[in-house]
Protein backbone atom coordinates (compact mmCIF):
# COMPACT_ATOMS: atom_id res chain seq x y z
CA UNK A 1 0.00 0.00 0.00
CA UNK A 2 3.08 1.99 0.32
CA UNK A 3 2.30 3.86 -3.38
CA UNK A 4 -1.22 3.86 -2.77
CA UNK A 5 -2.98 7.05 -3.19
CA UNK A 6 -4.63 8.67 0.18
CA UNK A 7 -8.19 9.39 0.50
CA UNK A 8 -8.43 13.07 -0.42
CA UNK A 9 -6.37 13.16 -3.69
CA UNK A 10 -7.47 13.98 -6.68
CA UNK A 11 -7.81 11.42 -9.62
CA UNK A 12 -8.12 12.91 -13.14
CA UNK A 13 -9.92 11.78 -15.76
CA UNK A 14 -9.80 12.69 -19.60
CA UNK A 15 -13.40 12.57 -20.83
CA UNK A 16 -16.83 13.79 -19.83
CA UNK A 17 -19.06 11.13 -20.90
CA UNK A 18 -21.06 8.61 -18.92
CA UNK A 19 -18.47 6.77 -17.96
CA UNK A 20 -16.53 9.18 -16.22
CA UNK A 21 -19.56 10.25 -14.46
CA UNK A 22 -19.52 7.03 -12.74
CA UNK A 23 -16.11 6.76 -12.68
CA UNK A 24 -16.23 10.32 -10.57
CA UNK A 25 -19.15 8.62 -8.06
CA UNK A 26 -17.71 5.68 -7.42
CA UNK A 27 -14.29 7.52 -6.68
CA UNK A 28 -16.25 9.75 -4.12
CA UNK A 29 -17.46 6.75 -2.34
CA UNK A 30 -13.76 6.16 -1.33
CA UNK A 31 -12.91 9.44 -0.61
CA UNK A 32 -11.25 10.69 -3.55
CA UNK A 33 -12.12 14.03 -5.42
CA UNK A 34 -11.86 13.89 -9.28
CA UNK A 35 -11.07 16.46 -12.22
CA UNK A 36 -12.73 15.61 -15.45
CA UNK A 37 -11.43 17.06 -18.52
CA UNK A 38 -13.18 17.02 -21.35
CA UNK A 39 -13.81 19.01 -25.04
CA UNK A 40 -17.50 20.15 -24.46
CA UNK A 41 -19.33 19.84 -20.87
CA UNK A 42 -20.71 16.38 -20.07
CA UNK A 43 -22.62 13.99 -17.78
CA UNK A 44 -19.24 13.48 -15.66
CA UNK A 45 -18.66 17.73 -14.97
CA UNK A 46 -22.02 17.30 -12.94
CA UNK A 47 -20.32 15.39 -10.07
CA UNK A 48 -16.60 16.47 -10.14
CA UNK A 49 -15.06 18.77 -7.71
CA UNK A 50 -12.93 20.26 -11.07
CA UNK A 51 -13.71 20.07 -14.78
CA UNK A 52 -11.77 21.66 -17.21
CA UNK A 53 -13.66 21.72 -21.59
CA UNK A 54 -10.08 21.57 -23.32
CA UNK A 55 -9.28 20.49 -26.98
CA UNK A 56 -7.68 16.58 -26.37
CA UNK A 57 -5.22 17.95 -29.14
CA UNK A 58 -3.78 20.78 -26.91
CA UNK A 59 -0.81 18.97 -24.70
CA UNK A 60 0.03 21.91 -22.79
CA UNK A 61 -3.67 22.03 -21.52
CA UNK A 62 -3.65 18.29 -21.21
CA UNK A 63 -0.52 19.06 -19.14
CA UNK A 64 -1.61 21.65 -16.69
CA UNK A 65 -4.64 19.17 -15.84
CA UNK A 66 -2.00 16.20 -15.05
CA UNK A 67 -0.21 18.70 -12.96
CA UNK A 68 -3.13 19.06 -10.90
CA UNK A 69 -3.92 15.74 -10.55
CA UNK A 70 -2.43 12.40 -8.75
CA UNK A 71 -3.52 10.61 -11.31
CA UNK A 72 -4.74 10.44 -14.96
CA UNK A 73 -7.39 7.28 -16.17
CA UNK A 74 -9.62 7.92 -19.67
CA UNK A 75 -12.66 6.94 -20.20
CA UNK A 76 -12.60 6.72 -23.71
CA UNK A 77 -10.31 4.90 -26.20
CA UNK A 78 -9.97 7.60 -28.74
CA UNK A 79 -7.84 10.30 -26.91
CA UNK A 80 -5.08 11.01 -29.19
CA UNK A 81 -1.55 9.42 -28.21
CA UNK A 82 0.15 12.72 -28.33
CA UNK A 83 -1.80 14.57 -25.56
CA UNK A 84 -2.40 11.21 -23.51
CA UNK A 85 1.47 11.09 -22.86
CA UNK A 86 1.93 14.61 -22.46
CA UNK A 87 -0.31 13.75 -19.39
CA UNK A 88 2.09 11.12 -18.48
CA UNK A 89 4.83 13.13 -17.92
CA UNK A 90 3.03 15.35 -15.43
CA UNK A 91 0.88 12.26 -13.40
CA UNK A 92 1.02 8.70 -13.52
CA UNK A 93 -0.92 7.09 -16.78
CA UNK A 94 -3.52 4.52 -15.54
CA UNK A 95 -3.84 2.49 -17.89
CA UNK A 96 -0.88 3.40 -19.83
CA UNK A 97 -0.45 4.36 -23.34
CA UNK A 98 -0.27 0.92 -25.07
CA UNK A 99 -3.31 0.33 -24.16
CA UNK A 100 -4.71 2.84 -25.84
CA UNK A 101 -2.45 2.44 -28.87
CA UNK A 102 -3.20 -0.74 -29.55
CA UNK A 103 -6.99 -0.15 -28.78
CA UNK A 104 -7.62 2.81 -31.43
CA UNK A 105 -6.55 0.69 -34.53
CA UNK A 106 -8.29 -2.53 -35.10
CA UNK A 107 -5.61 -3.82 -37.21
CA UNK A 108 -3.00 -3.31 -34.96
CA UNK A 109 -5.53 -4.52 -32.51
CA UNK A 110 -6.33 -7.84 -34.18
CA UNK A 111 -2.49 -8.50 -34.93
CA UNK A 112 -1.54 -7.82 -31.28
CA UNK A 113 -4.45 -10.29 -29.90
CA UNK A 114 -3.29 -13.01 -32.74
CA UNK A 115 0.21 -12.58 -31.88
CA UNK A 116 -0.75 -13.80 -28.33
CA UNK A 117 -2.31 -17.25 -29.84
CA UNK A 118 -5.87 -15.68 -29.19
CA UNK A 119 -8.17 -16.39 -31.98
CA UNK A 120 -9.94 -13.47 -34.08
CA UNK A 121 -12.08 -13.38 -37.09
CA UNK A 122 -9.78 -13.78 -40.25
CA UNK A 123 -8.73 -9.99 -41.62
CA UNK A 124 -6.65 -8.22 -43.73
CA UNK A 125 -6.11 -4.56 -44.27
CA UNK A 126 -7.68 -2.46 -47.24
CA UNK A 127 -6.44 0.49 -48.04
CA UNK A 128 -7.64 0.73 -51.80
CA UNK A 129 -10.69 -1.08 -53.63
CA UNK A 130 -7.59 -3.33 -55.53
CA UNK A 131 -7.02 -4.67 -51.96
CA UNK A 132 -10.93 -6.28 -51.92
CA UNK A 133 -9.31 -9.50 -53.70
CA UNK A 134 -6.46 -10.61 -51.66
CA UNK A 135 -8.47 -9.78 -48.39
CA UNK A 136 -11.56 -11.53 -49.84
CA UNK A 137 -9.42 -14.70 -49.99
CA UNK A 138 -8.45 -14.57 -46.36
CA UNK A 139 -12.23 -13.30 -44.97
CA UNK A 140 -14.66 -15.41 -47.45
CA UNK A 141 -16.81 -13.46 -49.65
CA UNK A 142 -19.21 -12.72 -46.07
CA UNK A 143 -17.46 -10.29 -44.34
CA UNK A 144 -17.69 -6.75 -42.64
CA UNK A 145 -15.78 -3.75 -43.59
CA UNK A 146 -14.82 -1.41 -40.90
CA UNK A 147 -12.59 2.25 -40.29
CA UNK A 148 -9.28 0.51 -38.52
CA UNK A 149 -9.80 3.80 -36.26
CA UNK A 150 -12.93 5.83 -34.44
CA UNK A 151 -15.70 3.12 -34.86
CA UNK A 152 -17.90 2.69 -32.08
CA UNK A 153 -21.36 1.46 -31.70
CA UNK A 154 -21.24 -0.70 -34.93
CA UNK A 155 -20.54 2.57 -36.98
CA UNK A 156 -17.89 3.39 -39.87
CA UNK A 157 -18.98 -0.53 -40.57
CA UNK A 158 -20.52 -2.17 -44.02
CA UNK A 159 -21.51 -5.63 -44.40
CA UNK A 160 -20.21 -7.38 -47.93
CA UNK A 161 -21.85 -10.08 -49.43
CA UNK A 162 -22.23 -11.57 -52.65
CA UNK A 163 -23.40 -8.61 -54.77
CA UNK A 164 -22.11 -5.49 -52.87
CA UNK A 165 -20.63 -2.94 -54.58
CA UNK A 166 -17.02 -2.66 -53.11
CA UNK A 167 -15.61 0.26 -54.22
CA UNK A 168 -19.08 2.16 -53.01
CA UNK A 169 -19.03 0.40 -49.76
CA UNK A 170 -15.34 1.17 -49.43
CA UNK A 171 -16.07 5.04 -51.00
CA UNK A 172 -18.73 5.10 -47.76
CA UNK A 173 -16.26 4.81 -45.19
CA UNK A 174 -14.69 8.16 -45.75
CA UNK A 175 -10.99 6.45 -45.24
CA UNK A 176 -8.27 4.49 -46.65
CA UNK A 177 -7.72 3.20 -43.70
CA UNK A 178 -9.67 0.31 -43.81
CA UNK A 179 -9.88 -3.76 -42.51
CA UNK A 180 -11.80 -6.36 -43.78
CA UNK A 181 -13.42 -9.14 -41.38
CA UNK A 182 -14.58 -12.33 -41.92
CA UNK A 183 -18.24 -12.97 -40.33
CA UNK A 184 -18.28 -14.78 -38.15
CA UNK A 185 -21.66 -16.86 -37.38
CA UNK A 186 -21.42 -16.42 -34.08
CA UNK A 187 -24.60 -18.01 -31.27
CA UNK A 188 -23.67 -14.79 -28.85
CA UNK A 189 -21.62 -12.23 -27.95
CA UNK A 190 -20.25 -12.02 -24.26
CA UNK A 191 -17.55 -9.60 -22.65
CA UNK A 192 -14.88 -10.11 -20.05
CA UNK A 193 -14.40 -7.22 -17.21
CA UNK A 194 -11.23 -7.87 -15.87
CA UNK A 195 -9.58 -5.12 -13.48
CA UNK A 196 -5.97 -5.39 -13.08
CA UNK A 197 -4.38 -3.96 -9.55
CA UNK A 198 -0.87 -2.02 -10.03
CA UNK A 199 1.23 -4.78 -8.62
CA UNK A 200 -0.28 -6.95 -11.58
CA UNK A 201 -3.03 -8.90 -9.62
CA UNK A 202 -6.40 -9.69 -11.75
CA UNK A 203 -9.87 -9.67 -10.80
CA UNK A 204 -12.62 -10.63 -13.06
CA UNK A 205 -16.47 -10.13 -12.47
CA UNK A 206 -18.92 -12.63 -14.06
CA UNK A 207 -19.12 -13.13 -18.23
CA UNK A 208 -22.27 -11.46 -19.29
CA UNK A 209 -24.12 -12.32 -22.54
CA UNK A 210 -25.22 -9.16 -24.58
CA UNK A 211 -27.19 -8.08 -27.25
CA UNK A 212 -27.49 -5.47 -29.73
CA UNK A 213 -29.77 -2.98 -31.09
CA UNK A 214 -29.09 -0.89 -34.31
CA UNK A 215 -25.37 -1.51 -33.50
CA UNK A 216 -25.74 -0.11 -30.34
CA UNK A 217 -25.72 -2.45 -26.85
CA UNK A 218 -28.97 -3.24 -25.88
CA UNK A 219 -29.07 -5.22 -22.77
CA UNK A 220 -26.00 -7.21 -20.67
CA UNK A 221 -27.53 -9.96 -18.40
CA UNK A 222 -25.30 -12.33 -15.86
CA UNK A 223 -25.36 -15.48 -16.20
CA UNK A 224 -25.08 -15.81 -19.46
CA UNK A 225 -25.40 -19.29 -21.17
CA UNK A 226 -21.59 -19.57 -21.51
CA UNK A 227 -20.51 -22.92 -20.23
CA UNK A 228 -18.12 -23.75 -17.25
CA UNK A 229 -14.87 -24.06 -18.89
CA UNK A 230 -15.75 -21.61 -21.96
CA UNK A 231 -15.72 -19.24 -18.73
CA UNK A 232 -12.87 -20.17 -17.44
CA UNK A 233 -11.01 -20.13 -21.30
CA UNK A 234 -12.48 -16.36 -21.73
CA UNK A 235 -10.90 -15.38 -18.58
CA UNK A 236 -8.21 -16.75 -19.52
CA UNK A 237 -7.79 -15.37 -22.61
CA UNK A 238 -9.11 -11.46 -20.99
CA UNK A 239 -5.81 -12.25 -18.21
CA UNK A 240 -3.70 -12.74 -21.01
CA UNK A 241 -4.23 -9.53 -22.89
CA UNK A 242 -4.11 -7.70 -19.32
CA UNK A 243 -0.75 -8.97 -18.72
CA UNK A 244 0.66 -8.08 -22.55
CA UNK A 245 -0.88 -4.89 -22.10
CA UNK A 246 0.85 -4.29 -18.02
CA UNK A 247 -2.62 -2.62 -17.89
CA UNK A 248 -3.84 -1.21 -15.05
CA UNK A 249 -7.65 -0.62 -14.16
CA UNK A 250 -10.96 -2.50 -15.82
CA UNK A 251 -10.41 -4.15 -19.46
CA UNK A 252 -13.64 -5.18 -21.48
CA UNK A 253 -12.65 -8.13 -23.76
CA UNK A 254 -15.52 -8.63 -26.06
CA UNK A 255 -15.83 -12.23 -27.49
CA UNK A 256 -18.03 -14.50 -30.07
CA UNK A 257 -18.88 -17.48 -29.09
CA UNK A 258 -20.29 -20.71 -31.23
CA UNK A 259 -20.28 -24.06 -30.23
CA UNK A 260 -17.42 -25.65 -32.70
CA UNK A 261 -16.02 -28.88 -32.98
CA UNK A 262 -12.63 -29.35 -32.56
CA UNK A 263 -12.24 -25.53 -32.91
CA UNK A 264 -11.56 -22.37 -30.79
CA UNK A 265 -15.17 -21.68 -29.76
CA UNK A 266 -14.28 -17.82 -28.51
CA UNK A 267 -12.82 -15.22 -30.66
CA UNK A 268 -12.14 -11.49 -29.85
CA UNK A 269 -13.86 -8.90 -31.37
CA UNK A 270 -12.04 -5.83 -29.66
CA UNK A 271 -11.09 -4.66 -26.78
CA UNK A 272 -11.89 -1.43 -24.86
CA UNK A 273 -9.36 -0.13 -22.74
CA UNK A 274 -11.70 1.45 -20.21
CA UNK A 275 -14.65 0.82 -18.11
CA UNK A 276 -17.61 -0.70 -20.47
CA UNK A 277 -21.20 -0.81 -21.02
CA UNK A 278 -21.57 -4.16 -20.66
CA UNK A 279 -20.46 -4.11 -16.91
CA UNK A 280 -22.86 -1.57 -16.03
CA UNK A 281 -24.57 -4.12 -14.05
CA UNK A 282 -21.49 -4.56 -11.31
CA UNK A 283 -22.62 -1.63 -9.67
CA UNK A 284 -26.04 -3.00 -8.74
CA UNK A 285 -25.27 -6.53 -8.38
CA UNK A 286 -21.85 -6.71 -6.60
CA UNK A 287 -20.66 -4.87 -3.91
CA UNK A 288 -17.59 -3.20 -5.53
CA UNK A 289 -18.42 -1.75 -9.22
CA UNK A 290 -16.26 -2.03 -12.36
CA UNK A 291 -16.29 1.48 -11.66
CA UNK A 292 -14.98 1.17 -8.28
CA UNK A 293 -12.18 -1.42 -9.00
CA UNK A 294 -10.95 1.00 -11.91
CA UNK A 295 -10.52 3.47 -9.19
CA UNK A 296 -9.02 1.50 -7.07
CA UNK A 297 -6.67 0.19 -9.52
CA UNK A 298 -5.55 3.44 -10.80
CA UNK A 299 -5.11 4.54 -7.13
CA UNK A 300 -3.02 1.65 -6.43
CA UNK A 301 -5.50 0.18 -4.08
CA UNK A 302 -6.80 -3.41 -3.39
CA UNK A 303 -9.03 -4.83 -6.16
CA UNK A 304 -12.56 -5.17 -4.46
CA UNK A 305 -14.76 -8.09 -4.61
CA UNK A 306 -16.63 -9.02 -7.76
CA UNK A 307 -18.33 -11.87 -6.40
CA UNK A 308 -22.30 -10.77 -7.55
CA UNK A 309 -24.66 -11.30 -5.15
CA UNK A 310 -27.86 -11.30 -7.79
CA UNK A 311 -28.62 -12.15 -10.73
CA UNK A 312 -29.23 -9.08 -13.33
CA UNK A 313 -30.43 -7.48 -16.31
CA UNK A 314 -29.06 -4.47 -17.86
CA UNK A 315 -30.81 -2.67 -19.94
CA UNK A 316 -29.60 0.91 -22.09
CA UNK A 317 -31.92 3.62 -22.45
CA UNK A 318 -31.42 5.10 -25.48
CA UNK A 319 -32.81 7.89 -26.54
CA UNK A 320 -36.53 8.61 -26.12
CA UNK A 321 -36.54 5.62 -23.83
CA UNK A 322 -35.97 7.21 -21.17
CA UNK A 323 -38.85 9.31 -21.62
CA UNK A 324 -40.44 5.88 -19.51
CA UNK A 325 -38.42 6.86 -16.36
CA UNK A 326 -41.52 7.70 -14.13
CA UNK A 327 -42.35 3.54 -14.76
CA UNK A 328 -38.66 2.85 -15.00
CA UNK A 329 -37.88 4.31 -11.58
CA UNK A 330 -41.50 2.78 -9.81
CA UNK A 331 -40.19 -0.96 -10.54
CA UNK A 332 -39.16 -2.95 -7.33
CA UNK A 333 -36.26 -4.33 -8.16
CA UNK A 334 -34.85 -2.20 -10.40
CA UNK A 335 -31.45 -0.12 -10.41
CA UNK A 336 -32.58 3.11 -12.64
CA UNK A 337 -29.57 5.18 -13.58
CA UNK A 338 -29.95 8.46 -15.72
CA UNK A 339 -26.70 10.48 -17.10
CA UNK A 340 -28.70 14.34 -16.79
CA UNK A 341 -28.10 14.59 -20.52
CA UNK A 342 -30.42 17.06 -21.85
CA UNK A 343 -31.26 16.41 -24.75
CA UNK A 344 -32.69 12.44 -25.92
CA UNK A 345 -31.56 12.15 -29.42
CA UNK A 346 -32.20 8.96 -31.55
CA UNK A 347 -29.29 6.78 -30.34
CA UNK A 348 -28.02 8.75 -27.40
CA UNK A 349 -27.24 6.52 -24.19
CA UNK A 350 -29.42 8.63 -21.98
CA UNK A 351 -28.87 5.86 -19.06
CA UNK A 352 -29.70 2.61 -18.12
CA UNK A 353 -31.32 0.31 -15.51
CA UNK A 354 -30.53 -2.77 -13.98
CA UNK A 355 -32.93 -5.24 -13.11
CA UNK A 356 -31.92 -7.85 -10.16
CA UNK A 357 -33.42 -11.48 -9.06
CA UNK A 358 -31.70 -13.49 -6.39
CA UNK A 359 -29.56 -15.61 -7.88
CA UNK A 360 -30.59 -18.72 -9.41
CA UNK A 361 -27.54 -20.48 -8.27
CA UNK A 362 -25.53 -20.97 -5.39
CA UNK A 363 -23.24 -17.83 -5.11
CA UNK A 364 -19.73 -19.24 -4.77
CA UNK A 365 -17.25 -17.11 -3.83
CA UNK A 366 -14.35 -15.44 -5.96
P1 LIG B 1 -17.76 -3.63 -33.32
O1 LIG B 1 -17.89 -2.17 -33.60
O2 LIG B 1 -16.54 -4.26 -33.94
O3 LIG B 1 -17.90 -3.95 -31.87
O4 LIG B 1 -19.02 -4.30 -34.01
C1 LIG B 1 -20.35 -4.04 -33.58
C2 LIG B 1 -21.18 -5.32 -33.65
O5 LIG B 1 -21.21 -5.80 -35.02
C3 LIG B 1 -20.62 -6.49 -32.86
O6 LIG B 1 -20.98 -6.42 -31.50
C4 LIG B 1 -21.24 -7.66 -33.59
O7 LIG B 1 -22.60 -7.82 -33.22
C5 LIG B 1 -21.19 -7.23 -35.04
N1 LIG B 1 -19.91 -7.69 -35.65
C6 LIG B 1 -18.74 -7.00 -35.65
N2 LIG B 1 -17.77 -7.70 -36.27
C7 LIG B 1 -18.32 -8.86 -36.67
C8 LIG B 1 -17.83 -10.02 -37.36
N3 LIG B 1 -16.55 -10.11 -37.79
N4 LIG B 1 -18.70 -11.04 -37.61
C9 LIG B 1 -19.99 -10.96 -37.19
N5 LIG B 1 -20.52 -9.90 -36.55
C10 LIG B 1 -19.71 -8.85 -36.27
Amino acid sequence: MSKALLPGSTIGILGSGQLGRMLAMAAARLGFRCHVYGDAPGPAFDVSVKSTVGSYEDAAAIRAFAESVAVVTYEFENVPLAAVSAAGLSAPLRPGAKALEIAQDRLVEKTFITDLGIAVAPFAAVSSPADFKTALAITGGKAILKTRRFGYDGKGQARIAKGTDLADAFAALGTDAAILEGFVPFDFEVSVLVARGVTGELAFYDIPINTHRDGILDTSSVPSPLGLDHAARAREIAGAIAEALDYTGVLAVEMFYAAREGAEALMVNEIAPRVHNSGHWTIDACAVSQFENHIRAVAGWPLGPTVRHSDAVMQNLIGDDVDAWPRLAAEPSAGLHLYGKNEARPGRKMGHITRLRPRADVPKSG
